[in-house]
């Protein structure tokens, strides 16, 4: 009997991109859908997808609407991939991010509870939980310090995960992922904010890209391959906490410098500060060592940071051109 997967946060960057896998491994696919007045279909429509997966509306802060699509779907694993990720937002709407990103894994993992407790469950958790890292590299280990209601909602949720593991016998798994971008990253976030820009300056329907801080690191890798890394870690007998990350950080503006340079251009010539983009608190650096994950998964990211972005600034040209 084909396997079946139910994926909170399927119209998101990795939503998008696991239905796509999950898809090619033969599952049969269903994504929570939360109804939006705007399109947000449009990265299962690039993919070519839409039409092969089953969307069923909810929402994570409502737990009534997960139990009816866990009972409607009967899935054999439940990714929990929805959230508000974007950090800076986390600050004007904490209260909204708390509730999405923290307790809407706490309700997942109820629903799985009165379902059905054999369902194995993902949790997306993320290296903001390390926000002020305790340690040059970050893994399983490291003490966690957030630093943004983003990462302390997060931080919540990848307790939930530990504790219905601990407490249920539930097969619930975290992977602590570091930042992974792709052509599909949304126009808020600093990479495909920095790429769609450089399309359009180099097209000549931008002057300058605003920016704040160029001095902080991160460890970026491809969306596409950290995706693998989720399914892997449900395969496992034993449920555990992973973390996924390339093991290189690069600093925003020598990201800049890459995504520009691609189409010839210096970034220097382009990019302004404006404080507007600072962060109430910041993580400078953040650098993933993924080592467990290498060993026990077997797992190893794929594509390297260059090789990303010009993905990134190849399809943003392709689609700025097309623009009216
Ligand atoms: P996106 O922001 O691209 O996607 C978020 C998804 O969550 C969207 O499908 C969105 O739906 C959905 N969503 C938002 N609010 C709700 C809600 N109330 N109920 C149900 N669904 C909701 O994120 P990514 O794909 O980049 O990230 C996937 C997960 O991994 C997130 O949990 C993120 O926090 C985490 N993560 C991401 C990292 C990264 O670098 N990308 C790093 C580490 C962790 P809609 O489209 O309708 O708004
Ligand atoms: P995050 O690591 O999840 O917060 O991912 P982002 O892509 O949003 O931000 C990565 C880093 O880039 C953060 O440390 C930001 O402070 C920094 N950054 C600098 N300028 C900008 C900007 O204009 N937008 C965003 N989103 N981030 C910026």
């Amino acid at each position: 009997m084909a396997r079946s997967a139910l994926i909170t946060g399927i119209s998101g960057q990795d939503g998008a991109y696991l239905a796509q896998f999950l898809l090619a491994k033969g599952y049969t696919v269903h994504g929570i859908n939360a109804r939006r007045g705007s399109d947000t279909l449009w990265r299962l429509r690039e993919l070519g997808i839409l039409e092969r997966v089953d969307l069923i509306d909810g929402d994570l802060t409502d737990q009534g609407s997960l139990v009816r699509a866990l009972e409607r779907s009967e899935p054999h694993e439940l990714y929990n991939l929805g959230a508000q990720s974007f950090v800076f937002t986390s600050w004007t709407q904490p209260v909204l991010t708390a509730s999405v990103s923290g307790i809407g894994a706490l309700n997942c993992l109820e629903a799985i509870r009165r379902v059905n407790p054999r369902i194995r469950f993902y949790q997306a958790s993320t290296s903001e939980m390390f926000g002020l890292a305790q340690a040059e590299r970050q893994n399983e280990k490291t003490p966690f310090y957030p630093r943004s209601p983003y990462g302390v909602a997060k931080l919540f949720a990848h307790w939930s995960t530990v504790n219905y593991r601990e407490s249920h016998a539930i097969h619930a798994s975290s992977g602590i992922l570091f930042n992974h971008e792709s052509p599909l990253r949304g126009l808020e976030f600093v990479t495909r904010k920095v790429t769609d820009a450089v399309a359009r300056i180099k097209l000549g329907k931008q002057q300058r890209l605003a920016l704040g801080n160029l001095d902080v690191s991160r460890d970026w890798g491809f969306a596409g391959d950290y995706v693998e890394a989720m399914w892997l870690m449900v395969q496992q007998d034993e449920p555990d906490d992973y973390v996924i990350a390339t093991g290189t950080t690069t600093r925003v503006r020598d990201m800049c410098r890459l995504a520009f340079g691609h189409v010839g251009l210096d970034y220097e010539r382009y990019v302004a500060i404006d404080p507007k983009f600072y962060r109430p608190a910041e993580v400078d650096v953040l650098l993933g060592d993924s080592a467990k994950a290498r060993s026990k998964l077997g797992w190893a990211p794929r594509m390297g940071l260059e090789e990303l972005v010009a993905s990134m600034v190849d399809a943003d040209m392709r689609r700025v051109s097309h623009e009216y």
